[in-house]
């Protein structure tokens, strides 16, 4: 993976390759951005400049040996660690184990989420983890000498996912380092790292991806018309991985709207019936339509704040779409909006990691309505 294959980013690029250019590289390194913002494929592009014979004032060659290994991940010197979970006959479980089923979904799609990655591994209800077995695997690779590259490097995706012995045990070598090693972690959710892994880390900050770069890479990435375009950039609201999705299949954003209206009405009204079959609806989806009726309602709350009180050139929505979210605002604005999003994000979370829907979605429900009643700021 190379930088010019990382959609938009373009400052976090340009000050990675400045730190290896000038010799200051942080030898431990936290990629933090939302799912889709591009964090892993950066991480990816970053170990490629680093392993390249040939690295260039912005990019890697792409053609020497270092960069063809790294463009199939089968670099001897950087080691791959992420969520795993045991399976038959694995009773232990870490990323070596799973190494070829990584390779392949990564290089499907560098920008996979999480809920893909689990799908991958066909782990069922389990939860992924990084547990102590893997720190012990990697320290023991570490004190290999690296056999090509300068360095030898961990890329640890979804660091959020170690568990205390397992962050524990790293801790040492992330301080002391047995020879020239660059930890490059990766996550969605800092908050979830211990603050002693946290000390020890140099924040690279993803962000989400703005719409007109979201846009542009669709457009000149995958040839959508700038209309389809502009629909899915809206629908995906900054998540590349959410826009690769959405491609080739029709969610209106009339029927997204509709189903937001009507789920918000029951909340508000707390019909019970309706918020079951709304919930039963969205279990027979599946996750990945779950959370993109939760990532919609999460653009339509902010729609309504816009509408209350921001500035109307902001707002996306238009025509019958609008009338409905206008009739809404009132009730979702600067005294529970914060909150209505917090609860309709922590339900995306448990959703991407398992939970079941239908106790996520009723309870979520319940949360709104109780939200709903709480009374407006006056501005
Ligand atoms: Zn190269």
């Amino acid at each position: 993976m190379k930088f010019s294959d990382v959609v938009a980013q373009h400052e976090v690029k340009e000050r990675l390759v400045q730190s290896a250019r000038e010799g200051r590289l942080s030898h431990a390194q936290l990629f933090m951005g939302p799912e889709g913002s591009g964090s892993l494929p950066m991480a990816l592009a970053f170990a490629t400049y680093l392993v390249c014979e040939h690295p260039g004032d912005e990019d890697s060659c792409g053609h020497c040996p270092g960069c063809l290994k790294m463009s199939k991940l089968v670099h001897p010197d950087v080691t791959f660690s992420f969520p795993v979970a045991a399976l038959d006959g694995i009773k232990k479980p870490k990323s070596a184990d799973f190494l070829p089923v990584w390779r392949e979904s990564v290089l499907e799609n560098p920008y996979l989420g999480y809920g893909e990655w689990v799908d991958a591994l066909n782990i069922q209800n389990k939860q992924g983890l990084i547990a102590v077995e893997e720190s012990m695997d990697i320290i023991s690779r570490l004190n290999l000498r690296a056999y090509e590259a300068p360095y030898k490097i961990v890329i640890m995706w979804h660091a959020d996912c170690m568990n205390t012995a397992a962050a524990n045990k790293l801790l040492k070598v992330l301080e002391e380092p047995p020879g020239p090693v660059v930890f490059l972690l990766v996550t969605e959710h800092y908050d979830q790292l211990l603050t002693t892994i946290l000390s020890r880390l140099q924040l690279v900050k993803v962000n989400r991806l703005p719409d007109k770069d979201l846009k542009q890479a669709l457009v000149e990435r995958h040839g959508l018309s700038e209309e389809m375009a502009k629909k899915i950039t809206h629908q995906a609201d900054g998540n590349y991985n959410e826009a690769l999705s959405l491609i080739g299949k029709d969610h209106s954003e009339t029927d997204l709207n509709q189903w937001f209206l009507n789920w918000m009405r029951a909340c508000y009204s707390l019909n019970i019936e309706a918020i079951l079959g709304i919930s039963e609806q969205l279990a027979a989806g599946g996750r990945e339509m779950q959370k993109m009726y939760f990532l919609h309602a999460l653009q339509a709350c902010r729609e309504c704040v816009l509408i209350n009180y921001g500035d109307k050139s902001m707002i996306r929505t238009d025509g019958n779409d609008l009338e409905g979210l206008t009739r809404l605002a009132p009730f979702i604005n600067l005294g529970n909006v914060e909150k209505i999003t917090g609860e309709i994000n922590a339900a995306h979370y448990h959703i991407e990691r398992n939970a079941n829907s239908k106790i996520v979605f009723t309870d979520l429900s319940l949360s709104i309505n109780t939200l709903f009643h709480v009374r407006p700021v006056s501005v």
